[in-house]
């Protein structure tokens, strides 16, 4: 049991899968946002940041609603019924959104991921995927439009957003039980119907489909060698599984070092199993350590920030449901860009704004965490997950 810091909440929560305390500061309405630096460099698809990486990757939150109440992520002690999300009218509009994103390319954005919360929640989302295809990077290319989701209405939205514009998808799936995956989706949605989602997916032309395994020690870790046959013997190079190692995103999960399972273990694991052989990276900035399996039944990946920080390398930012840049995904405060974008601000001024965040940039909380530096400021409590996406 646990003590919960929620706001006018005094409960102890008994979680059922090992005890977590609950804490939680809501930072979507904090006043400690902080100003738009002054050094506005103009947009030359080339903004690097103080540490000289590069930005490439956007993603952007489109709603802070989920249907799953994953404990890693919105555990239902918080996001109860009486949780209160954001309004529509904080949200930024498709526009809005648009506008935002045809800025961050012509400062070298080439990839963009919608997220959420559940983006599949946001209504016709499959408009603004069809407003974002319409963007070309810098040099004149279509962008790489992605997108990551639970899967739970995937069956029946799969050919609308490939018909959209929608390049690609990665899947969250933590376990093949029903039983496991029931419990740490926590409102027991079963696995035949994100698996359905996969298979629609496929068949919609949204291939090789990513598909995301977040391993908790003690709660689904037993189902990695089971996940790995899975995926390799029905799918083989369609599907490209993902091994994550839980992560301390947010304040809400009560993570524990413990908890963590080392991709390394993983790997061992499975490659007791089906041998393994390493992969050169498709890009700079990839944020998943690739591995095929040495029979050719295609590829397995690991995304390993608690034991393999990959901070020199980052070149994502994140544009919050309602409009705050963060940079990082440990960040504790963003940069504010909604007052500007329905202040009348020119496009050329809210590049520059976006330059000036960029070029600022210094984050690299993974990599101060695993050499044992302080690597929040005290009294900082991080963004959670749901608001900026993972
Ligand atoms: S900790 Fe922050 S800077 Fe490091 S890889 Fe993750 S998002 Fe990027």
């Amino acid at each position: 049991m646990g003590l919960c810091n929620w706001p006018g909440c005094n409960d102890r929560h008994n979680r059922g899968m090992g005890e977590q305390i609950i804490a939680l500061t809501d930072l979507r309405n904090t006043s400690d946002i902080p100003a738009i630096p002054t050094h506005r460099p103009a947009p030359s698809g080339l903004l690097a940041d103080a540490l000289g990486r590069p930005l490439r990757d956007l993603r952007i939150s489109v709603t802070d609603r989920c249907n799953f109440r994953c404990s890693y992520c919105m555990p239902k002690e918080v996001f109860d019924k009486n949780y209160r999300f954001l309004p529509h009218s904080s949200l930024l509009s498709f526009e809005e959104i648009t506008r935002v994103a045809r800025l961050f390319v012509q400062h070298g954005v080439t990839k963009i991921r919608l997220t959420g919360g559940e983006p599949l929640l946001r209504k016709n989302i499959e408009v603004l995927i069809a407003m974002l295809a319409g963007l070309r990077t810098h040099d004149g290319q279509p962008l790489d439009i992605t997108l990551t989701t639970n899967g739970s209405v995937l069956a029946r939205k799969a050919a609308e957003l490939r018909a959209a514009g929608l390049k690609r998808i990665t899947i969250s799936l933590d376990a093949l039980d029903d039983a496991v995956f029931q419990r740490m989706n926590d409102v027991g949605f079963p696995v035949a119907d994100v698996l359905a989602g996969i298979d629609a997916a496929l068949a919609a032309g949204l291939g090789p489909v990513k598909v995301n395994m977040v391993v908790q020690r003690g709660t689904n870790d037993h189902e990695v060698v089971a996940m790995a046959g899975h995926f390799r013997d029905h799918y083989g190079e369609a599907v490209n599984l993902r091994f994550i190692e839980y992560m301390d995103v947010g304040a809400t999960n009560g993570w524990r070092m413990d908890d963590v399972l080392s991709s390394a273990e993983v790997r061992r694991r499975i490659a007791e199993v089906w041998p393994l052989e390493p992969v050169d990276p498709n890009a700079p900035g990839e944020t998943a350590e690739r591995w095929r399996y040495q029979d050719g039944r295609g590829e397995i990946g690991f995304i390993s920030s608690v034991t393999q920080a990959f901070c020199h390398e980052c070149n994502r930012a994140r544009l919050s449901t309602e409009g705050k840049l963060f940079t990082c995904l440990f960040a504790s405060r963003g940069h504010d860009l909604r007052p500007l974008l329905r202040g009348g601000t020119s496009d050329a001024d809210l590049a520059a704004a976006i330059a000036g965040v960029w070029s600022v940039r210094k984050d690299r909380y993974s990599e101060l965490r695993s050499a044992g530096m302080p690597a929040t400021e005290p009294g900082e409590r991080r963004v959670e997950m749901h608001y900026i996406g993972g």
